[in-house]
């Protein structure tokens, strides 16, 4: 964290942020350094000294912390910590919009979304598509769901973070694609992690092969352009490739992996998916078709 000293820009929105770990304190940071008046209050006191340090106002106590701001960011460890704090202060919420920045369930997050309703505030739940040391990157995803009117007045102060992507009314939302893109990010690691092990059993470094690992995930992502609309509709036609043809190639994967003492669940898998996917009529069709095994299970 910078230890510049950062002072108010005029203008710009004051901001609560409640709770201080790794995570709370790169928010704090982010907001002090676009020039927001922060307010920080942690559990543990000492968490708040460097941010105090660089200029922000230190409360002592939750409810000071909403009073400081209209805009309040809550991001403690789950669910329950959120629930415990501010159940308190609801009261004093009102009149104030609350974005949690706290990782739970689309279903937790509906919970506060009606809670937040039941007392009269506005509520965001949000998803950090990052880690710390990304925060205030341009690039860096910062998913919002919940009240439309919140986070078009707050979309600019949240821009202090990375990119608010607003995904519309529906709270659960951000903490449902949140889910599902770290699913993804665990599923695109292995098939990496499960590739550099076997080209590196042939003497490839890691160093060697990922910048071209990297490179096919932007043709993938082409692939996947082309996959979802025909899976909104419902048709994929195996034009480009089919999953008759795929299943053979996966064949290849397995035995050079055998063949290299590599571990083989992963390929198994995906041809367990395919011959699933064959067997069930759809063998033309293209990859996309693979969907209804996980619609199935
Ligand atoms: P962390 O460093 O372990 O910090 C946890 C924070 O929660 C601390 O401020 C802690 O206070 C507070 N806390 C825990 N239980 C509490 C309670 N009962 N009452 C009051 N405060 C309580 O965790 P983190 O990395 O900042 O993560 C915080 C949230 O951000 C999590 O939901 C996490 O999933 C999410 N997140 C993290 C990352 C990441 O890369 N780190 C990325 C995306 C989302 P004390 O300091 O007093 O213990």
């Amino acid at each position: 964290m910078s230890s510049e000293i950062t002072s108010p820009a005029a203008g710009l929105p004051a901001v609560s942020v409640i709770g201080l770990g790794q995570m709370g304190s790169a928010l704090a940071g982010a907001f002090l350094t676009a020039g927001h008046r922060t307010t920080v209050w942690n559990r543990t006191q000492a968490k708040a000294d460097a941010l105090v340090r660089r200029g922000a106002a230190r409360a002592d106590s939750v409810a000071a912390a909403i009073e400081a701001s209209e805009l309040v960011v809550v991001c403690v460890l789950d669910h329950v910590a959120v629930r415990e704090l501010l159940d308190p202060e609801a009261g004093l919420l009102v009149g104030h919009t609350l974005v949690n920045m706290t990782s739970g369930s689309p279903e937790q997050a509906r919970e506060n979304a009606a809670w937040a309703a039941r007392h009269g505030f506005a509520y965001l739940d949000g998803g950090i598509m990052t880690t710390p040391p990304g925060v205030g990157h341009p690039a860096s995803m910062i998913l919002c769901s919940g009240s439309p009117a919140a986070f078009a007045e707050h979309r600019g102060t949240l821009a202090a973070l990375g990119d608010p992507v607003g995904l519309g009314e529906d709270a659960g939302l951000a903490s449902l694609y949140d889910t599902g893109l770290l699913g993804l990010m665990w599923s695109v690691f292995a098939g990496w992690l499960h590739a550099t092990a076997l080209v590196g059993a042939d003497g490839v470094p890691a160093r060697a092969f990922t910048p071209l690992a990297i490179r096919w995930l932007t043709t993938v992502g082409g692939f996947m352009d082309t996959y979802a609309p025909q899976i909104d509709a419902g048709r994929c036609p195996g034009d480009d490739a089919t999953v008759d043809v795929q299943l053979a190639a996966v064949n290849h994967l397995l035995e050079a992996s055998r063949d290299r003492g590599i571990d083989t669940r992963l390929p198994e898998l995906h041809r367990e998916l395919m011959a699933k996917t064959i067997a069930a009529g759809h063998g033309q069709d293209s990859y996309a078709r693979v969907i209804e095994q996980f619609r199935g299970a």
